[in-house]
């Protein structure tokens, strides 16, 4: 070590460089795309979470650029099945491109248009999960956490992300429609008796909870 570092940046400095990774994220930058991916430490996270658990179908509700898609479908079993939910049809593209890039491309399915219509047609169709990945409007996060449970099978993990919505959830000036909802959000993975939850507060704020059996 030669210049000090934040704790953030030794602890990615243990691992060695991710080249998918990499080129996922050039690929989003090349697009214009503001970078609001995951740092890398929170992906691999994702992904031992998801082996934690053994899921065979996992379901992300905003896909962006497909860098937390990657880490998601990395840690499904080998004929596991990611459903991506995303609002606009180019995130959905760029996001395919980067799940193929990874060699994934054929085991995610993306339905483009409102997540809320999309997680009432998955509840329609009979579709159940293990994984849940919450990265989306804020405002609707709340009721995210209800078709989440909802579709979990017993034991199945919701992971939130930003649950700390860049500061503006532990500002009591804050008094707009998406944080008030996210704290509602935060509020229930910590009390609602159908979880065994915890919030990190780490990178973004993080929160994970389980689905009791
Ligand atoms: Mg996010």
């Amino acid at each position: 070590m030669t210049a000090e570092m934040s704790q953030e940046q030794y602890a990615e400095s243990l691992f060695g460089p991710d080249e998918v990774l990499e080129k996922v994220t050039a690929a989003i930058a090349e697009r214009g795309m503001r970078d609001i991916s995951i740092a890398p430490g929170y992906g691999r996270l994702l992904t031992l979470l998801v082996k934690s658990v053994q899921a065979r179908d996992a379901l992300e509700i905003g896909a962006l650029g497909g860098y937390s898609g990657v880490c998601l479908a990395r840690g499904l079993k080998p004929a596991g099945r990611l459903v991506s939910l995303e609002l606009v049809p180019e995130y959905a593209e760029l996001a395919h491109a980067s799940l193929k890039l990874a060699g994934f491309g054929d085991q995610v399915e993306y339905r483009v248009g409102e997540a809320l219509d999309s997680l009432q047609r998955l509840h329609a169709e009979g579709r159940q999960f293990d994984f849940f990945f919450i990265d989306a409007d804020k405002g609707n996060y709340p009721n995210y956490l209800d078709w989440a449970i909802k579709l979990a099978r017993p034991g199945a993990l919701i992971v939130g992300d930003n649950t700390f919505m860049r500061g503006k959830t532990t500002n009591p000036m804050e008094k707009g429609n998406g944080v008030t909802r996210l704290r509602e959000f935060n509020e229930r993975i910590a009390q609602d008796h159908r979880l065994d939850s915890v919030m990190l507060p780490a990178y973004d704020g993080l929160a994970i909870a389980r689905v009791k059996d």
